[in-house]
């Protein structure tokens, strides 16, 4: 009765083993197989007997050997068991996606535990690990971190001109006002106004108008460095932050971008559009209290730019 017992408690655990959908694998000291359930031989195309018996590195060369016997030694030194998530290492065993026609991945994601199978004496002679499909969680993720990148990326930029917003250029110049108050450096600011650009618009249209921002902002980061932040403050108001750069170079620099403003025709719709800018120029002091001064003098220069006839460069 007692053998009739085991052997239908054998056999249901069998098929346990078999229908469960996610991979069962014992293996001893040595890494020989010892069970290989149907998930396992589904995916890999081998029976267990072909695998019984066999080191479970000569038969999947993707198992890094030496990564494998440093992850699962808790498991019989400790008896305790050990975790890998796909995001450590995308794959145990290098099988296709479940499903590849739809499924973005041409491979399985595996999240992987491995727990030590102890004897009746205690000791821990076999392991078994235990191989969960994530494709599809992994592949949401990646999406969504994917997305989160974008957003965060499109969060920054101006619509119409595509560099930074005004919101981000703040954001930049908080940061280097704090930087410049722990190690003064002499970083600046240059703030820029399109002259008279009421008239451009009521001369040649709005959307003229908006090409001309968009014109104005391609030439402004084009003249700028890799370093410099770009940004578009108002409607056709610029801001750049110049980390670490020497007055005359900042100079050097609005000049540049105003005789190119001034030399610039843009063609619209058979139209020919010249215009000029005015520019502010403000060095971090030291004596600021807040980010807020540092940009309440740079409006100041560009404000004396424009008292004093546009088309030039005021340092504050
Ligand atoms: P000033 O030389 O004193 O700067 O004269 P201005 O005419 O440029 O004066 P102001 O800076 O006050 O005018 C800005 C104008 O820019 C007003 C607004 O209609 C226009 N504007 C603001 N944003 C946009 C935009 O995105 N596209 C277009 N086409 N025009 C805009
Ligand atoms: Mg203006
Ligand atoms: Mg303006």
């Amino acid at each position: 009765m007692q053998d009739k017992n085991d052997i239908s408690e054998m056999h249901w655990k069998h098929d346990l083993l078999g229908s469960i959908e996610v991979g069962i694998v014992v293996v001893d000291r040595d890494y020989r197989v010892v069970v290989w359930n149907q998930f396992m031989e589904n995916h890999s195309s081998i029976v267990p007997s072909m695998i019984r018996g066999k080191s479970l590195f000569d038969s999947f060369s993707e198992i890094d050997e030496s990564w494998l016997r440093a992850k699962a030694e808790p498991v019989f030194s400790l008896k305790s068991p050990v975790f890998v998530i796909w995001e450590q290492r995308p794959y145990l065993f290098h099988f296709g996606a479940n499903r590849p026609i739809t499924s973005p991945s041409k491979f399985m994601y595996q999240n992987i535990t491995i727990f030590p199978l102890a004897s009746l004496s205690g000791h821990v002679d076999q392991m078994c690990i235990i191989v969960y499909d994530v494709t599809d969680q992994a592949v949401n993720k990646k999406a969504i971190d994917e997305l989160n990148i974008k957003l965060e990326q499109l969060s920054r930029v101006d619509g119409l001109t595509g560099i930074f917003n005004r919101r981000y250029w703040d954001e930049q110049l908080s940061r280097e006002f704090k930087r410049n108050m722990r190690s003064p450096g002499n970083s600046s600011i240059i703030m820029l106004d399109i002259d008279h650009f009421k008239k451009i618009n009521d001369t040649y249209g709005h959307p003229a108008g908006d090409e001309v921002i968009r014109q104005l902002a391609k030439l402004i980061k084009h003249a700028s460095r890799e370093t410099d932040i770009c940004g578009r403050y108002g409607g056709e108001e610029f801001t750049i932050l110049l980390p670490d750069t020497a007055a005359e170079n900042v100079m050097v620099l609005a000049q540049r971008i105003r005789q190119s403003v001034e030399k610039l025709t843009i063609k619209y719709e058979q139209q020919s559009i010249s215009f000029t800018v005015s520019v502010g120029i403000a060095q971090f002091d030291p004596a600021f209290e807040q980010h807020m001064q540092w940009l309440e003098r740079v409006d100041k220069a560009l404000y004396k730019a424009k008292k004093g006839g546009r088309n030039q460069v005021v340092i504050a």
